[in-house]
């Protein structure tokens, strides 16, 4: 892309400033907020946060308030929310869908002050008793009203401007949550009104599948519920996984015992059918409500779905009556809010964080946002095709989400607030903003074919991956190190006395023993699982590196065919693609590996630290190298082969030649005339074979 592409006029910034005229301001604070309502309702793409949509709103609904002159028909504080695409079907609703009054202060004065404001309009006095309300969630999704007919489901239709919506039945019968028919003794047209929105865990999930294929990811749950709803092929609705909720109801007829609640109202539609949540409450009075918005908030990070807020509702039907409608919101319920899960923020700089396996993800510094609930400088940026996709670069604008659980991560960039100079900035690029090497230890990094993260190669060696290294050297299929889990490595690496895997042979009893928890018995058990795993095997040598893609099976099959340590550290792609089922990204793995300085010194210290084992004992009955691993001494003289000819052969096998018998010898090939290293073989019990038994070893593997 060309910088000048970006090299637009930032055209939203703040507009006209607070010393501008009023009609001015309230001019282009309408525009604005008409073309965020635009992008949120009808491409359910928001281009700001919430809470940067509701400090214009509530900007503008003072203004208006100052200067009821400046309000026009059109204002988006006079309507419901926006439009409805052209594509779908409209529905006229029999009864409208309206919006509900919010409260933002989030503090408990917020739920006193609707208490009171009812009161107030019942004509409540100090001594009349507390208001009943039903308090509940507010779920963070597309309105829809679903009509049933002799308790079949015909329509469901969005909430559109709150008289007409769009008709969207087709898609609706796609979410299971749904019923298509009620249960038990329903009224022959009942409406019920709630929210279709899509869990979190679902949500992470289809972003971490788009992720992987290399396709864009969604916002946030809000819009990509909205979305899945509103499409012309019912096929994209059922790929998406969609819940709902009831929480009230539209035009009823013919209800027999029509509940006098909304409480009885919710147990009623729960009875249909209906999925209704657990979390509500009947309360009394604004202590009640604020209990309820405290509790609520205290597990809100928990709820498998994401909430702005409560809402609380004048829980006697008769009284909603009574109490009725003003600027198209019910005056009998009110959303108190919740701190906002999005929030926009300056982007000042990108770090590459490197995981305990290796795996690179760059992180976004930000200038401190309370979002959530809590403060975050830090959200993750996932990996760079991410970052190329939503084309983050430092000094943007960006729309953090903190949501549940969840890491904190940057969802978006607020285009129209990139600084001109950041336009014409290079897109940022992961690799060579750290000139190809790993951050922590200057390895090399690499990205593998079909993978979206870089990695560190240095694993061995590199500190941010000492741990999971521990772990994985010390794992019973590698080199077996019995009691050395998780909470002890935590502890010697955090405790500095472990820095890379070669330190592990250097813990003595009285170091181990000042470790906190650590008995001076199970300081001496774990210096003598050290001992016993000193002599090992090649193959579980090899897969306790943790080379990536190297598991046991291929170590196995490295160790067989190879037979000895060197060759596999010096053996190039080519010869490593030699063994069978290596294909060409293990065996790039293993040469990268062994091509970083320090991964060799470490395998060389450890090495010097004692660890054994027997080369080539899995190079038996190999074709290529039979007597890989194995050493032999020759004596005597062999009635056909010469001695230059037996060693090429056994060399050519795979198999060393040596001067002398030792214990480490593995055959004494005797010929006539054998001398003293015959008999020291007997003394030492090395097998012995003659030239015949030679030849047959040597077609073992044939
Ligand atoms: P609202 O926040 O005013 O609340 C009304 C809606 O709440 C209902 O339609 C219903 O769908 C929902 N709801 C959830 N749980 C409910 C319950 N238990 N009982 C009753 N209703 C429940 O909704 P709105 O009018 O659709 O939207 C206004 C909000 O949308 C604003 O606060 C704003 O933050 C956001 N918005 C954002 C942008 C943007 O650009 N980011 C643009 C427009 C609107």
């Amino acid at each position: 892309m060309t910088p000048d592409l970006f090299a637009h006029e930032p055209q939203g910034g703040e507009g006209p400033g607070a010393a501008a005229p009023p009609a001015e301001r309230a001019a282009w604070l309408r525009e604005q907020l008409q073309r965020y309502d635009y992008h949120y309702y009808v491409l359910d793409a928001p281009l700001v946060p919430d809470a940067e949509y509701d400090r214009l709103f509530r900007e503008l609904q003072a203004l208006e308030h100052a200067h009821p002159e400046l309000q026009t028909p059109d204002s988006p504080t006079q309507r419901v929310g926006g439009g409805l695409l052209d594509e779908l079907p409209k529905v006229r609703h029999r009864v409208p869908m309206l919006s509900i009054q919010t409260e933002t202060d989030t503090t408990p004065a917020g739920a006193f002050a609707f208490d009171a404001r009812i009161r107030k309009r019942l004509g409540l006095g100090p001594d009349d008793p507390p208001v009943e309300y039903a308090a509940e969630l507010k779920f963070d999704g597309l309105a829809i009203s679903l009509r049933y007919e002799e308790g079949v489901l015909v329509r469901a239709v969005t909430r559109g401007n709150g008289e007409e919506g769009e008709d969207v039945t087709a898609n609706v019968r796609t979410i299971r949550q749904i019923p298509l028919r009620l249960q038990g003794v329903v009224p022959p047209v009942l409406e019920a009104r709630g929210e279709i929105y899509m869990r979190r865990d679902d949500f992470e999930r289809l972003n971490q599948r788009r992720r992987e294929a290399g396709e864009p990811t969604f916002i946030n749950p809000r819009n990509t519920a909205a979305g899945a709803v509103r499409q012309l092929d019912p096929k994209v609705t059922a790929a998406r996984p969609l819940s709902f909720f009831a929480y009230g109801i539209g035009e009823v007829q013919g209800w027999r015992g029509e509940p006098s609640t909304h409480s009885a109202l919710l147990d009623a539609l729960a009875h249909f059918g209906l999925p209704v949540s657990h979390e509500r409450a009947v309360v009394r009075g604004g202590d009640g409500l604020a209990e309820f918005h405290a509790r609520i908030a205290a597990k809100r990070d928990q709820l498998p779905f994401d909430i702005d807020g409560v809402v609380y509702k004048v829980n006697s039907l008769a009284l909603q009556r009574q109490l009725g409608f003003r600027n198209r919101e019910p005056v009998w319920a009110v959303a108190h809010k919740y701190p906002a899960q999005e929030q926009m923020t300056l982007l000042r700089d990108i770090e590459v964080q490197v995981g305990r396996t290796g795996k690179l993800t760059p992180v976004a510094k930000l200038a401190p946002v309370f979002v959530g609930g809590v403060t975050v400088t830090n959200a993750t940026l996932h990996n760079q095709d991410e970052i190329r996709r939503k084309d983050v670069r430092i000094g943007d604008t960006v729309i953090v989400r903190r949501a549940g659980d969840v890491i904190p991560e940057v969802v978006s960039v607020v285009l129209e607030r990139r600084p001109p100079e950041v336009a014409a900035s290079e897109p940022w690029d992961l690799y060579a903003r750290l000139q190809g090497r790993c951050p922590v230890c200057g390895s090399d990094i690499v990205r593998e074919e079909g993978e979206v993260d870089w990695r560190c190669t240095g694993g061995l060696f590199c500190a941010a991956q000492r741990k999971q290294a521990l772990l994985h050297f010390a794992q019973r299929r590698a080199m077996d190190i019995e009691g050395l889990g998780e909470k002890l490595v935590d502890q010697l690496v955090d405790g500095g006395l472990v820095r890379t895997l070669p330190d592990l042979y250097k813990l003595g009893v009285a170091k181990l023993a000042q470790l906190e928890r650590m008995a001076d018995k199970s300081a001496q058990n774990l210096v003598q699982a050290l001992e016993k795993s000193k002599r090992t095997t090649l193959s579980r040598f090899l897969f306790g590196l943790g080379i990536r893609h190297v598991g046991e099976a291929t170590a196995k099959d490295l160790a067989r065919h190879f037979g000895r340590l060197d060759r596999i550290m010096d053996a190039s792609v080519e010869e490593l693609l030699e063994v069978p089922e290596v294909g060409p990204v293990v065996a790039q793995s293993i040469r990268t590996f062994f091509d970083q300085p320090h991964n060799r010194e470490v395998v060389e210290q450890l090495r010097a630290a004692g660890i054994t084992w027997e080369e080539g004992e899995a190079g038996r009955g190999h074709e290529a190298q039979p007597l890989a691993g194995l050493t032999f001494v020759l004596t005597g003289t062999l009635p056909a082969l010469t001695r230059e000819e037996a060693k090429a052969m056994i060399e050519a096998a795979g198999g060393k030649v040596a001067g002398s018998v030792s214990k480490k010898t593995s055959y004494v090939v005797a010929g006539e005339e054998a001398g003293s290293k015959l008999t020291k073989a007997q003394e030492l019990g090395v097998p012995v074979l003659d030239e015949a038994g030679l030849r047959a070893l040597l077609n073992q593997g044939a």
